[in-house]
């Protein structure tokens, strides 16, 4: 635990890039459940110091992100592009102490230098020269009197710099490998690195979890830390993910982005769960947990060094499993946007047929991996199909004798009473029987006939949700399409 601060604090900081990264919604997972399972708190800051890629459009999708994951911060989100005098209070405190300087070096001067060592095949470093440290104070008053620009670099110490990570351990590094790196940009805006160290220490951070990307990062801001006497957090960096090729995730692997998972049709429940398992374990192989349990079970000792890889299809699972669990009236709840929105029915339509849809929920429910396949694995209840599926016709209506047996069900259907799965499963078996055939000969063509398929729930159940009239209209509908293109069904090889 933190040595040096009383409270457990930490923060999500993200960029905002215009959407919320799954990556970065893991990152947050891990910070809110840690914050819950210690009775901490929670933050929310904006990283918004880069004015050309950071508008409100890009802070929204980010907390609608985080919103939709059900993941809340517990006090006012924080702003960086807000907060410039603060950060410019302390860059004048370092300016003041000589552990900062003012550096008028241009864009092109420093690109001439880097060059220049690239030719003679040195690193290049601009703390070896120093041209701007070099400057005397008259030279500096001239050039601001000019309205010349400026950054500010901090004026790296000689040594080394040495760092336990919570998941890394011990991490060493020697000053020859960093820079006075810059810590004011030219345009007034602090870089990276001076504004999370300002702001995680004014915010009273005391664990900063985040991505290992920043392990890197850490030393320079332990010595940003140590410049200005601050108390530096617990730094806990976790995995990156890889695609399943173990390459670093990216648009290549396919969604990269929390709301396309949304709009795909997953949970938030799904999701914070699998993200939650990239780079953490309980210690046992479970796989589900609810969000309880899982500020129950998380502990920064459960997070992994190995990288962690996105499996898709393990998230297709999880959210199955989740879709399985929900009652039939929250998964039309979560639905009935998408069946709107796919011009199958009405928010009236939903009212008044509300029990016959529930129950077609219920039976697609056990096949359903994504809530946005409802519409398209469901469309037949609702509309007669539009077309009928051509290898499934290949197949089971070719035979001579389609038509007969079609109008053979079609009778026997008919003169049915109790129009129910219990009810009808018997006449089409007794059909088979009088006609020494296997149940599978009449079921296909049926099922091709009253969905345009050849993939459905349990037949019997389909015509008792479809309705004795839909169902004698559908076969006829069917014999009258296969009268009409005998040569477009014969023609099928
Ligand atoms: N804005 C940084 C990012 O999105 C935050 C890094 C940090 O957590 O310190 O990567």
């Amino acid at each position: 635990m933190s040595i040096g601060f009383e409270k457990i604090r930490v923060r999500f900081a993200p960029s905002p890039t215009g959407f919320l990264h799954v990556g970065g919604a893991r990152t947050a997972i891990f910070n809110w459940l840690f914050a819950h399972k210690t009775g901490g708190k929670f933050l929310l800051r904006i990283e918004d110091t880069d004015v050309q890629r950071s508008g409100l459009d890009e802070v929204d999708a980010i907390i609608q992100g985080l919103q939709w994951l059900g993941l809340d911060w517990d006090e006012e989100i924080i702003y960086q592009s807000q907060r410039l005098q603060i950060y410019r209070k302390y860059i004048d405190e370092l300016l003041l102490s000589g552990k900062a300087y003012k550096c008028f070096c241009s864009k092109d001067e420093i690109e001439r230098q880097r060059q220049k060592a690239a030719d003679e095949k040195r690193d290049f470093r601009y703390r070896l020269n120093r041209t701007c440290l070099k400057r005397s104070n008259e030279e500096i008053v001239a050039f601001e009197r000019e309205g010349r620009l400026f950054a500010v670099r901090f004026k790296l110490p000689e040594g080394e710099t040495v760092f336990t990570d919570h998941v890394y351990g011990e991490i060493k590094v020697d000053h020859q490998q960093l820079d006075d790196f810059i810590i004011l940009r030219s345009d007034g805006y602090p870089t990276y690195h001076f504004a999370v160290v300002i702001d995680d220490s004014e915010m009273g951070i005391s664990h900063i979890i985040r991505g290992d990307d920043h392990l890197s990062n850490t030393p320079k801001h332990i010595l940003l830390y140590e410049a200005l006497g601050k108390q530096p957090p617990v730094f806990v960096h976790v995995p990156l993910i890889l695609g399943p090729d173990k390459q670093r995730l990216s648009k290549r692997h396919g969604a990269t982005a929390v709301g396309e998972y949304e709009k795909a049709g997953y949970l938030p429940e799904t999701v914070c769960n699998f993200l939650s398992l990239l780079g953490w374990s309980s210690g046992d192989d479970r796989e589900i947990f609810s969000r309880e349990e899982l500020i129950r079970e998380f502990s920064l000792e459960g997070i992994s060094k190995k990288s962690a890889v996105f499996d898709e299809q393990k998230l297709e699972w999880m959210n199955g499993q989740y879709i399985m669990a929900l009652s039939d009236e929250r998964l039309l709840e979560l639905v009935q946007p998408r069946l709107i929105a796919a011009g199958l029915l009405t928010q009236a339509d939903i009212e008044k047929d509300k029990e016959r849809i529930l129950k077609i929920l219920a039976l697609l429910k056990p096949r359903l991996k994504r809530l946005s396949e409802v519409p398209e694995i469901c469309s037949y209840f609702f509309e007669k199909p539009q077309a009928y599926d051509e290898k499934g016709m290949r197949k089971h209506w070719r035979a001579a004798d389609v038509e007969e047996k079609l109008e053979r069900l079609r009778t026997a259907f008919g003169k049915v009473t109790d129009f129910t799965t219990a009810g009808l499963e018997p006449v089409l078996r007794e059909l088979c029987e009088g006609l020494d055939l296997s149940a599978a000969k009449l079921i296909h063509p049926l099922r091709l006939a009253l969905t345009g398929r050849t993939f459905s729930p349990g037949i019997f159940e389909v015509m008792a949700l479809l309705g004795k009239e839909v169902v004698l209209e559908r076969i006829a509908a069917a014999i009258e399409f296969i009268q009409k293109n005998p040569v477009e069904v014969n023609a099928l090889t």
